[in-house]
């Protein structure tokens, strides 16, 4: 006869293994996180009374393992440990009192409180003060040889200590945590979508692909940062015993710090468990602004020999325990779907949904991104759906819970026609997204003109979403051009517009037609042209008409531009639509010339330079930067009307190329030198 116990762990882990299945093979769960961590935790729990109830398939057995099979092993010289995880104030407070009877009675605990970074371990060794070796996590035991890779992380030093001449510890392995700052991984994403590439959609799972990348150049090429946080190791002398070396836990990291390496910021000592848990509001209502993501807060008892007396539970530290902040993800029905048109016209569907509360917000819409995104989750109108909210970012959909359908769900189609013009909508051959391809759709000129008088672009002080919907409502403006032709009685004669607001509006739009070129491209919302790649043409061209007329292979020579990036610039620019406009814009006054205009009569006016390999001085963006200033052009790849290649070491087939076509070469040198005699 099998106890009510032995059958609620069996039923637990049922479940939870197929929720396991759902959630990593079919990537549709069922459930949200928080359900099931709840499950989870009940099965610990039991078992944990039972301990003969923990069989070999119990989803607790399964020491968390990220080994591949691309990767050597590395035998870790400790357990890598993994945390426990509380969830609610009493959770810590059970802790602490489980810790207290472990420990002499009237011990005094202290903690250091820190962020629970949300990214990937990695074990790294010092031999000599020496960057050896580093790994990942792995089962804990074993990790996967990352070295080559970690090595690009420059928050990683390469010898420790970075200052100074203090003697190196003869060995040394710390653990830490692999990760993209929000920033970083953000211009990783401005990155992809300027190279008409699919966007990363999450920074832990981003972090991990690239730490695991088999080429070390595709991890060198994104920005990971590394916190680190641990002593695993330390035998300098073999008497002082490995990681206990420190009293502390705040020496230890104050030891890690001094050597040079990147510390959890915001890591502090409180005398008591209650000054922690005070601070945990301010801590959740401050996530959203940390310069990462983070997924709770690790508390440490301060004191190292004391946690290393508490010891370690299956594979958590005693000493040590995470808390989880609460939430993030809700369970809510999915009442309908609207329809947002952009200024390409591209078709975003958002999910309407039963108002649902998700960490201190109420949650109402959410972007279901595109119609493959619902096809392929298969979401239906009248589903529940799962929504998730991280960070600072728009809530989102995870997908749906299918098992709550009862059969009154509909399949979501694509509109065929728009709903603010009725014009017929394509899905352009390859592509992903709808589009509404009517140029005049009311709803695409009314955000094309929005966005281009936003701050973000040509900055027009005083014209609001509200005043552009009112000057095309009042018929005085259908596209960007339209704007400048604007006249102070038409304005007048508009509600809400006096003879003082009039003016400044106009002063406002002259002072408009003076923006540099480059934030006039940056205005024009042409699909992957923001700030970065709109100098870049600036640069390039120096002028409109130079665009005007350039063929995609005159823009792909631009460093940093790939072939449908390229295609789509010169396609709009092509389109004759557009060319109304601009050209009503320059009869206007608009200016459309770089206002560094190449040097005449300076040697490298005119000049193309394509640049490769390592130079010993400059950085490639420095050489560039200076060839710019004088007045050359930088390009990527070498043609027959490249003047100079300018080589560093290990230089590419570009050199070769180079030499096939007879182009000069040139140190870095000889290119300081040529800058030299043109001044
Ligand atoms: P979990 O992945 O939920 O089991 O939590 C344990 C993981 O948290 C560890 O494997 C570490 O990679 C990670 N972690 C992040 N920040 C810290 C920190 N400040 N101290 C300890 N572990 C951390
Ligand atoms: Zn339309």
């Amino acid at each position: 006869m099998l106890t009510d116990d032995a059958r609620r762990a069996a039923d637990l882990r049922r479940q939870l293994n197929e929720h396991i299945y759902r959630y990593h093979v079919q990537h549709a769960p069922v459930i949200t996180d928080d359900e099931y961590d709840a499950l989870y935790n009940e099965l610990v729990a039991l078992e944990g009374q039972h301990p003969e109830l923990v069989t070999p398939d119990s989803p607790t057995q399964r020491a968390g393992s990220d080994l591949s099979e691309d990767f050597p092993k590395v035998a870790h010289p400790a357990p890598i440990l993994s945390l426990a995880n509380a969830f609610s104030t009493d959770d810590l407070l059970a802790w602490e009192e489980r810790n207290r009877k472990l420990l002499a009675a009237g011990t005094s605990l202290d903690y250091v409180l820190e962020p629970k970074l949300d990214g990937l371990s990695v074990v790294i060794t010092y031999e000599d003060g020496m960057l050896v070796r580093a790994a990942t996590r792995g089962n804990g035991t074993l990790g996967d040889d990352v070295t080559a890779n970690v090595r690009t992380i420059h928050t990683v030093p390469l010898r420790i200590p970075v200052e100074g001449d203090a003697p190196p510890p003869r060995r040394l392995v710390v653990r830490g945590e692999v990760l993209f700052l929000k920033r970083d991984f953000e211009a990783l994403n401005q990155r992809q979508q300027a190279e008409g590439l699919p966007l990363y959609i999450n920074p832990r799972n981003t972090a991990s692909g690239t730490l695991k990348q088999k080429d070390s150049r595709i991890t060198a090429s994104r920005p990971l940062t590394a916190y680190l946080y641990d002593v695993i190791d330390h035998s300098a002398d073999d008497t002082a015993g490995g990681a206990v070396r420190w009293d502390t836990e705040s020496e230890m990291l104050d030891f890690l710090r001094a050597m040079g390496f990147y510390i959890p910021p915001e890591s502090h000592i409180y005398p008591t468990l209650s000054h922690i848990i005070q601070q945990l509001p301010d801590w959740e209502a401050g996530r959203d602004s940390l310069p990462f993501e983070i997924d709770g807060l690790v508390v440490k008892v301060n004191d190292r020999r004391l946690a290393a007396e508490l010891g370690v539970v299956g594979k958590d530290p005693r000493g040590a325990i995470a808390y989880k902040f609460p939430a993030q993800t809700a369970t809510t029905p999915l009442r309908g779907v609207t329809v947002n048109v952009g200024r390409t016209g591209k078709l975003t569907p958002t999910a309407q949904l039963e108002p649902v509360f998700i960490s201190g917000v109420t949650v109402s819409n959410a972007t279901l991104h595109n119609y493959k995104f619902i096809a392929d989750l298969d979401i239906r109108l009248g589903d529940q759906v799962i929504i998730k909210r991280s960070g600072d970012v728009i809530p989102y959909v995870i997908g749906p819970v299918t098992a709550a359908r009862d059969g009154t769900q509909t399949a979501i189609t694509p509109p065929t026609h728009c709903p603010f013009c009725e014009s017929a909508i394509i899905q352009p051959e390859g592509a992903v997204d709808h589009f509404c391809a009517n140029p005049t759709c009311p709803e695409k000129v009314f955000r094309s003109l929005e966005f281009f008088v936003s701050k973000g672009a040509m900055d027009i002080d005083g014209m609001g979403p509200q005043t552009v919907k009112a000057l095309m409502d009042a018929g005085l403006i259908t596209d960007e051009a339209d704007i400048f032709a604007l006249e102070i009685e038409q304005l007048i004669a508009l509600e809400r517009f006096g003879q003082k607001k009039a003016e400044n509006l106009l002063n406002a739009i002259e002072a408009a037609k003076k923006r540099p070129l480059w934030q006039f491209i940056a205005s024009m919302g042409i699909e992957g042209v923001g700030a970065t790649v709109a100098g870049w043409l600036a640069d390039h061209f120096g002028d409109l008409d130079a665009l005007l007329h350039a063929e995609p292979e005159a823009i792909i020579n631009i460093e940093g531009i790939g072939a449908v990036l390229a295609d789509n610039i010169a396609g709009w620019f092509a389109d004759e639509h557009h060319r109304r406009i601009l050209s009503k814009m320059r009869q206007a006054g608009v200016n459309m010339r770089a206002e560094r205009q190449p040097q005449a009569g300076t040697q490298l006016a005119g000049k193309t330079f394509v640049l490769t390999g390592t130079l010993p001085n400059l950085t490639r963006q420095q050489a560039a930067d200076l060839i710019k200033a004088h007045g050359g052009r930088v390009v990527s790849s070498v043609s027959k009307k490249t003047d100079f290649v300018v080589v560093g070491e290990s230089a590419g087939s570009k050199a070769d190329k180079a030499a096939q076509l007879n182009i000069t070469i040139l140190n870095e040198d000889e290119l300081k030198n040529l800058i030299d005699r043109s001044q």
